[in-house]
């Protein structure tokens, strides 16, 4: 079934405790996409300036289940770029700038022969952008957006207005306690079922996540791939990895009632996990469907409980 995402394609610069890396190709669709396409093709909808790096094109298409035919470059534009410095513990981050540049201009279009895509992911952009897209997808089974920080306080409206219109949220618990004024996991996501999605997913970082669904009574939880401190080198793009490995697994088998999306958020989690290890986007690109399935063998056998555990 054909995936279609829209976000950001970002030119990134990124601090942490242990090192630096300037002018990483990054952005919330780049590493969605390139986790995505793993699992099936999947067609690119985003913006960059004429000042966007060659080697980040040549990184792009080195995967070769993405259609860059989306993908558009501005004349006489700047990229999108962002800043960040991770903390010490490497799961929280702190932004040390954002520039907009071609994302404050008019968004992409969707290419026609793009209209007809089943499965949607609204990566991380301006929520009313994000709403534009869903507009020119009128042949969509499933939609699901993720959502941050930036956007819950400057565009507050146009995200309640985006819950309504998507099946699922994917965001970080940080972001959910921010929406909704509750701390509590999982009171928060039943509070943004409230709101529209039918489903939502809460990623804890190295805690793992948590999924709630409207038609279903028990939540789903899921640990997150154990990494040791060595194997992190750089989280970001993590939760878009995870959103692509969820999605790229969903759209290949065509479901989305809660046990596909529970073993979804398994591939996310496993996907997201090969971020993790580089700066950019090596490490999804190192790695292939038989090391991905040795990996989901890893979690699996890490979060095994028994077929039936009992108390005695
Ligand atoms: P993640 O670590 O999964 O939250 O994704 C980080 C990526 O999102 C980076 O590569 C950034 O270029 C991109 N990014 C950072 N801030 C924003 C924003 N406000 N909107 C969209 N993308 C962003």
């Amino acid at each position: 079934m054909s995936l279609i995402v829209t976000g950001t394609i970002g030119i990134d610069t990124v601090h942490t405790p242990d090192g630096s890396s300037e002018g990483v190709l990054g952005g919330s669709c780049a590493y969605f996409a390139a986790a995505s396409s793993h699992y099936t093709p999947t067609r690119l909808v985003g913006v960059v300036g004429d000042d966007w790096p060659d080697a980040h094109r040549e990184m792009l298409s080195s995967f070769p289940g993405i259609d860059l035919s989306g993908l558009e470059v501005r004349r006489g534009s700047s990229t999108f770029r962002w800043g960040g410095r991770y903390f010490d513990n490497m799961n929280d981050r702190e932004t040390l700038f954002t520039e907009l540049g071609v994302l404050e201009e008019h968004p992409p279009a969707v290419p026609t022969e793009f209209t007809d895509s089943k499965f949607v992911f609204l990566g991380n952009t301006h929520p009313a952008v994000q709403l534009g897209m869903l507009e020119q997808l009128p042949d969509r089974k499933l939609a699901v957006a993720d959502t941050m920080d930036l956007w819950i306080n400057i565009a507050n409206e146009d995200l309640l207005q985006l819950l309504q219109a998507v099946d699922g949220l994917v965001l970080n618990d940080s972001e959910a306690s921010m929406l909704t004024g509750e701390r509590n996991t999982i009171t928060a996501a039943r509070r943004l079922l409230d709101l529209g999605p039918t489903f939502v997913v809460v990623k804890k970082g190295e805690h793992g996540c948590v999924l709630v669904h409207k038609d279903a009574q028990n939540v789903r939880v899921l640990p997150a791939f154990p990494v040791e401190a060595n194997g992190v080198v750089d989280p970001t793009g993590a939760g878009d990895s995870f959103a692509g490995g969820m999605m790229g697994h969903l759209a290949s088998h065509d479901r989305f009632d809660i046990d596909i999306l529970q073993e979804a958020i398994a591939w996310g989690t496993v996907t997201a996990s090969c971020t993790l290890g580089s700066f950019g986007l090596d490490g999804l690109r190192n790695v292939d469907r038989d090391s991905l399935q040795a990996k989901m063998d890893q979690f699996q056998q890490a979060a095994w409980v028994g077929p039936r555990a009992t108390a005695s």
